[in-house]
Parts: C-alpha cells; sequence; structure tokens
C-alpha cells in the first residue's frame, strides 16, 4: 500500500522482524490503525534463525531471568501458533518434540551432568539418558555420544512460515506496510511524534515501536542516551535437505569447545547451526564457517554429509550488555522498545507482543498469568542509564506534515487481553 506524503498512525513499527510483525498484529487485534515499516520484512535475524523454543536446553548458569521469560513466551506459543494458522492461513511448523543435548568426553558429560543438575534444581522437567538410551531417541546419533539430557517441553517451529503467517495475519487486519527505510525519529520537545523515512517522507504516530533488530542503535534524531545498547551478534547457519523423520528432535551438543546443534523441519530439512561472531554489521557467509557447522554437526549426526545443502546464510542477532531484551517504555513518550532478543527473539515473539501491546493500550493487568515474570523490571529499557535529556533530538518537522488520523479500526475479532 503506497503511503502519501504526509501520514498518520496510531501505532507505528518500526522494522518487520519476528517481533515487530508480532506487535504489529497484537496491536492490530486490539483495534489500532497500525503501519509497519520495514524495506523488506523478515528479511533480518528472522530470516537466518533456526526457530528453537528451547529455554530449558539453553539454560546457563547467569540467564535465570532469561530462563523464567522464555518460560512464559514458550507456553504462549502453542495458542499463538494456532491463532495465526486460523488467522493467516499458514501454519508454522510448530513441532513440541522437546531437545536432546548429548554429550561425548568425559569432560563434556560432567559439564552437561552440572547443568542437568542447575535444571533438576529449578524443577525444570528434564531426563538424563545413557548414550544408548539417547541413540534409542535418535537413531541417527554417533555411535559415540556418552550420555545426553532429554527436555521434553522444548519446541521449536519454522520462523520463515512465521514471518509469512504473521504478513498474511496483518494484510488481513488491514495494518499498512510501508516498504521503506526508517532514516530518524520525529522528536518534538522531548516526544517521539513519529519517524522520517529514508526518502525524506514523514510519517507521524500516536506511538511508536522500535524493534528493527540489530539495526536499533542506528536510527538518527534520538539523543545518544536513548539509543538502545543493541549490537550485531553474527549467525551463520546451513540448511540441508534431509527425509523427513531423519531426526525426530532437536539435537544438541558441545563439540570442539563450542555449541552446535540441527533443527529438524517437517519437510525434511536440517537446519545446522548457528556461529556466534562479533563482526559488526557483516552478513558474509565464510567457508571457514561452514566447515566448522558441518564439521560439528558430523560429529552429533554423522549422516548428515550425505544430504544436499539447501542453503547457507548469515543473520544479525540483536545483542544487548545483559543478554536480556528491551521491552517497555522508555524515557520519551510516544517511544517504546520491542528490540535486543538476542538468541531468542523467535521464542520470545509471542510474550514480547502480549507485553507492548498491553503497554501501548495501558492495560496495566498481567499480560499473562500469575507466574509471569516481571518483563517490565527485568527489560526495561530504562536499565541502561539515566533517562534522556529531553529536546535534544529535535528531528524537523511541523505539525502540518502531520496527515490525517484514520482513526481506530476494530479488526474482525479482537481477543481478550492477555
Ligand atoms: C543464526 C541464527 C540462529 C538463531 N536461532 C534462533 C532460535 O533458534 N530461536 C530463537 O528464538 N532465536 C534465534 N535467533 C535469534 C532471532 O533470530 C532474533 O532474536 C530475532 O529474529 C530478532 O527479531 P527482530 O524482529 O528483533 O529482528 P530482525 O529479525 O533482525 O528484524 C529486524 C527488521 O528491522 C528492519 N530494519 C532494520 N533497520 C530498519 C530501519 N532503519 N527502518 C525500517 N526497518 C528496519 C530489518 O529490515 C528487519 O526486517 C537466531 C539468530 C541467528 C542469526
Amino acid at each position: 500500500m503506497d503511503v502519501p506524503p504526509a501520514a498518520h498512525a496510531e501505532v507505528l513499527v518500526v522494522g518487520g522482524g519476528v517481533v515487530g510483525l508480532s506487535v504489529a498484529w497484537r496491536a492490530a487485534q486490539r483495534g489500532y490503525a497500525v503501519t509497519v515499516a520495514d524495506p523488506s520484512p523478515g528479511s533480518g535475524a528472522t530470516h537466518a534463525a533456526a526457530g528453537m523454543l528451547a529455554p530449558v536446553s539453553e539454560l546457563t548458569y547467569t540467564e535465570e531471568p532469561l530462563l523464567r521469560l522464555g518460560l512464559s513466551s514458550l507456553v504462549r506459543w502453542p495458542a499463538f501458533a494456532a491463532e495465526l494458522a486460523g488467522e493467516s492461513g499458514i501454519g508454522v511448523d510448530h513441532r513440541t518434540d522437546g531437545t536432546l543435548d548429548v554429550a561425548f568426553g568425559p569432560d563434556d558429560l560432567a559439564a552437561l551432568g552440572e547443568v542437568a543438575g542447575l535444571m533438576e534444581k529449578l524443577s525444570l522437567p528434564v531426563e538424563r539418558l545413557t548414550g544408548r538410551e539417547c541413540r534409542r531417541v535418535e537413531p541417527m546419533l554417533a555411535p559415540s555420544v556418552r550420555g545426553g539430557v532429554l527436555a521434553p517441553g522444548d519446541a521449536w517451529v519454522d520462523p520463515r512460515r512465521v514471518t509469512s503467517a504473521l504478513l498474511a495475519a496483518l494484510s488481513h487486519r488491514g495494518v499498512t506496510m510501508v516498504a521503506a527505510r526508517v532514516r530518524g525519529f520525529a522528536v518534538e520537545g522531548d516526544a517521539v511524534r513519529g519517524v522520517r523515512l529514508a526518502d525524506g517522507r514523514l510519517i507521524t504516530a500516536d506511538q511508536v515501536v522500535l524493534a528493527a533488530g540489530a539495526w536499533s542503535g542506528t536510527l538518527e534524531g534520538l539523543p545518544p542516551e536513548a539509543l538502545p545498547p543493541v549490537r550485531p551478534v553474527k549467525g551463520q547457519i546451513m540448511r540441508l535437505r534431509g527425509a523427513p523423520g531423519f531426526l525426530g528432535r532437536c539435537v544438541r551438543g558441545t563439540v570442539h569447545g563450542s555449541g552446535a546443534y540441527l533443527v529438524p523441519r517437517g519437510d525434511g530439512e536440517i537446519v545446522l547451526g548457528a556461529t556466534q561472531e562479533e563482526m559488526g554489521f557483516d552478513t558474509r557467509v565464510t567457508a571457514g564457517a561452514l566447515w566448522e557447522l558441518l564439521r560439528d554437526a558430523r560429529e552429533l549426526v554423522p549422516g548428515v554429509t550425505e544430504l544436499e545443502v539447501a542453503g547457507v546464510v548469515a543473520g544479525l542477532r540483536p545483542g544487548t550488555p545483559d543478554n536480556l531484551p528491551l521491552i517497555g517504555r522508555t524515557a520519551l513518550p510516544g517511544l517504546l522498545l520491542a528490540t535486543g532478543h538476542h538468541r531468542g527473539g523467535v521464542l520470545l515473539a509471542p510474550l514480547t507482543a502480549d507485553v507492548v501491546a498491553a503497554e501501548i493500550a495501558g492495560d496495566r493487568s498481567p499480560a499473562g498469568g500469575t507466574d509471569d515474570p516481571p518483563v517490565a523490571s527485568i527489560c526495561s529499557p530504562l536499565r541502561f542509564g539515566g533517562p534522556p535529556r529531553p529536546g535534544t533530538g529535535h528531528f524537523p518537522w511541523t505539525k502540518e506534515e502531520r496527515g490525517p488520523s484514520p482513526g481506530r479500526t476494530p479488526g474482525p475479532a479482537a481477543p481478550e487481553a492477555r
């Protein structure tokens, strides 16, 4: 849909990755007139993501708050996926067969045993398996696997299908998609009033949600201290064309000192991942990374070398200094953040969308059940510094440039607030 020179949105989402599109969908369901600005929706980290919804098997000692967020979002995924499929007609390949984390040498096994102990202490549902039991569960595993831990509650989806489904659902709800890059924010006094596109057009908005993934810290118009401290963390993956049933669940392991995983898709494809590189905005796929991915995957599941290569891609995870996302209102009126989801944006999209949509609506009821983590404090955009100086980031625009407000346009069926 073309945007006239001046347009107005009640809610303007900057960035159409899994996070921005999910926020836009939930806001549209609440009846807001939503616009999403992105030159190429779904082409960021979401395009590269393996799609694991694996808060349990990804647990590390220092990341218990992340675990709580992940568990809270994991329980939302079945309804999110079903509702999305219902609205879009597109299934997202939501699989709930768990993750098997395996170990080879005695050191690996001891390290995995320690993490399993932590999981048990936190009452997470996990099962310790011997090497033989691991191979019974996953017959394609290497004979040298000594033991493993099964996290039966972990799940996964196909993020590219999630993008397609969200775009279809947004279209169904009349959300305006603007295929343009946002250059910066329009700031009036201390409030964000909209955005300026790269081609100079202005879109004003009552509320702007910044969800531009790894690029969230690069937009103009904000005082430097108000820019989210998000950095790109490069990840490369390889996709192989296998047969359905080659693997029954996600398989992970520590090989040559680094974590490797294989994620099976419903159509038989296997995703091998992933590197973690601090390379700035570099998205080149390198021979060395592909070699390492294959080498490590072959240690886990030797049969992968027989499979056809379906594709390789690099994406940029939006990393933050404490590995936790930035979700909620900023000190600047009119600006909310939904960014910094690093390794877990697919997992955390349903929770983020519920929390941000509730915040947009001023809905203070808990976003979910009573077990919900305190997202507002764990993910507060204000936790990395003091409030920004008001009025220092003025991005010139005039009231005359404001477009007419289309007013609220209730969608076909607004669900209850979560
Ligand atoms: C290799 C790899 C594997 C991963 N595996 C998993 C996994 O198994 N499970 C999991 O939960 N997470 C995984 N992740 C992390 C996950 O992909 C991210 O956390 C998630 O995709 C972040 O979503 P996002 O919408 O914030 O960002 P993105 O998907 O990067 O989307 C950002 C969007 O913003 C747009 N944009 C950028 N700048 C502008 C601008 N100026 N104006 C307008 N639009 C703009 C971009 O075009 C893009 O579409 C993985 C990531 C990688 C790289």
